[in-house]
């Protein structure tokens, strides 16, 4: 059934932010994903675009004054401790990494601003190892589908690695995040023309269909 619905979502399949920005360096990636938090697509596209114009690199992140930073990231969510995390993890990737985005998730985690989500997003959109990055739309979307039931996206995490073939983990993310955001939608989702209708019970059971 998981990889039934998996691969009917794969056919309307359109691509997320991350997967827009794959063309991008290991570094932007992290520093994408990082800022993308509690931040709409369309407001992060274009300021990291900015962004890496003028600053492609840590050594360049580290020079920009934090005023100027926060200017350019003003629209971001919690921007000024964002600005401020940017800047300590570029030396950080500097000094303990040298200049390369570490690839395990407890390096990732150990990075300022880089939670459970960001380490696990990296790990599969940026590394390709099997991680499932459990945002609003992969926890929403698991408990509709009844594959978990649980209160909190870190239980959701786990839950969903025990039910979830491993090959297949890297694409829950990208999977559930367009649908989250184009049909399954926190409220009213549009079950109506959900193409897993008949496999969710929770759309099934919804009387104003
Ligand atoms: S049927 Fe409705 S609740 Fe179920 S996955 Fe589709 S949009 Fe979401």
């Amino acid at each position: 059934m998981i990889k039934k619905i998996l691969s009917i979502l794969e056919k309307d399949h359109k691509k997320t932010m991350l997967e827009q920005l794959s063309h991008y360096t290991h570094f932007q990636m992290l520093i994408a994903t990082l800022l993308s938090s509690r931040t709409k697509d369309s407001t992060t596209i274009p300021i990291v675009k900015k962004i890496f114009t003028k600053y492609p690199g840590p050594d360049d992140l580290i020079k920009i004054d934090l005023k100027e930073l926060e200017s350019l990231l003003f629209s971001i969510g919690f921007y000024k401790v964002k600005a401020k995390n940017l800047k300590k993890l570029s030396r950080i990737i500097i000094e303990r990494y040298n200049r390369k985005v570490p690839e395990t998730f407890e390096e990732l985690t150990s990075l300022p601003g880089v939670g459970r989500k960001t380490a696990n997003c990296i790990l599969a959109y940026t590394f390709n190892k099997p991680a499932i990055a459990v945002d609003t739309h992969v926890h929403r979307i698991s408990n509709r589908l009844e594959w978990v039931k649980t209160k909190y996206p870190e239980e959701t995490e786990e839950a969903l690695k025990k039910i979830i073939p491993k090959r297949l983990w890297i694409d829950v993310n990208r999977l559930f995040v367009n649908h989250g955001q184009t049909t399954c939608l926190p409220v009213n989702p549009k079950c109506k023309i959900c193409p897993v209708l008949k496999y969710c019970r929770f759309g099934l059971s919804r009387k104003d269909l």
